[in-house]
């Protein structure tokens, strides 16, 4: 039992407006090891960096049970690098630099000793190198989930719907949902998108939470109501972390499973927001985890007698 998480690796410049961090390791694949490697190892990763990324860090993945096989160390390149600033609300953010660097050069290469995974994760990259993952893989796995964004709506969409019937499992904002289906309620935009191939979908919402549907049937999970968002970075690769993490932990894909599944990556995110990059995600215990979950089912539990 093992999970395969396909995607960016690298180091981030973070300006909220009570904050800044000029140097912090991000990368989508690096929060979801860190969120998913509480629940399930081996995770096998499938990444670029250049040279100067820290040996420290990879040796922190290692030791939580994060295989490096399939992360390709460029010698002459450095890592990508990615600087953004939020706005007030800590929710919408300007994308300042985005310097690909070894990024550039990145061609997933699945290693024998990665094939058989039942689980994978395809962070946000180019659909076309999502897809050539996908068909590198000798069994189908058990579920395959994925994330994109609106760049690749507006700029690879014939091999983004072309991905989609490949798929399981799509995660998107609820923008990126209404420009995917060009519908305006997201009941009917999940329909429309679940026509494409994914049988589940899940719309994040931010601080509002977010929405699994499957079929005719939908679950809401709530965000926790935080007195302090110190840093929204990575939270949507947390969740799917945290969700995938569960799901490869239970080996149960049904939409019952996937609605527990749906709270754990919700509870994952509400760490990562509270502090910079993924450093509290590296302090965090499975106590508190288990403590953080139970907080969720007590903002949601309630008695009703109608009369
Ligand atoms: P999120 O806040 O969940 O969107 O994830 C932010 C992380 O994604 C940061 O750590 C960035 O390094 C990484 N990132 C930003 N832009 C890209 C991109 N174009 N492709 C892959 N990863 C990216």
């Amino acid at each position: 039992m093992s999970l395969i998480v396909v995607g960016s690796m690298a180091y981030d410049a973070i300006e909220t407006p009570f904050e800044k961090t000029d140097w912090i390791v991000g990368g989508a694949a690096t929060y979801v090891a860190y969120a998913a490697s509480n629940f399930i190892k081996p995770i096998n990763q499938v990444s670029i960096v250049g040279y100067d990324f820290a040996r420290e860090e990879l040796d922190q993945l290692l030791w939580r049970g994060v295989n490096l096989e399939g992360v390709e160390i460029k010698k002459d390149k450095k890592s990508f690098f990615w600087r953004g600033r939020y706005h007030l609300d800590m929710n919408t953010r300007d994308t300042l630099v985005t310097d690909l660097n070894a990024f550039l050069d990145f061609n997933p290469v699945i290693p024998d000793s990665y094939q058989g995974s039942e689980f994978v994760m395809l962070g946000n990259i180019t659909p076309a190198l999502q897809i050539s993952v996908v068909k590198q893989l000798k069994t189908r796995p058990k579920l395959i989930a994925m994330d994109t964004m609106n760049f690749w709506m507006d700029n690879a969409l014939d091999d983004l719907k072309k991905l989609l019937t490949m798929v399981d499992v799509l995660t998107v904002n609820d923008s990126e949902a209404r420009q995917l289906s060009g519908e305006s309620s997201l009941v009917k935009a999940a329909r429309a998108i679940m026509k494409m191939g994914p049988r589940f979908l899940i719309i994040k919402k931010g601080e509002h939470g977010a929405l699994l549907f499957h079929e005719d049937k939908v679950f809401v999970a709530p965000a926790l109501p935080l007195e302090e968002v110190f840093d929204p970075t990575g939270a949507g690769d947390t969740f799917a972390g945290g969700f995938i993490g569960w799901l490869a932990h239970t080996r149960d894909i049904s939409f019952e499973n996937m609605k527990t599944a749906v709270i754990v990556g919700s509870a994952m995110a509400s760490f990562c927001v509270e502090k910079f990059g993924p450093t509290r995600l590296k302090e965090i215990s499975r106590a508190d985890i288990d403590a953080r979950i139970r907080q969720f089912v007590d903002l949601v539990n309630f008695d009703i007698e109608l009369v």
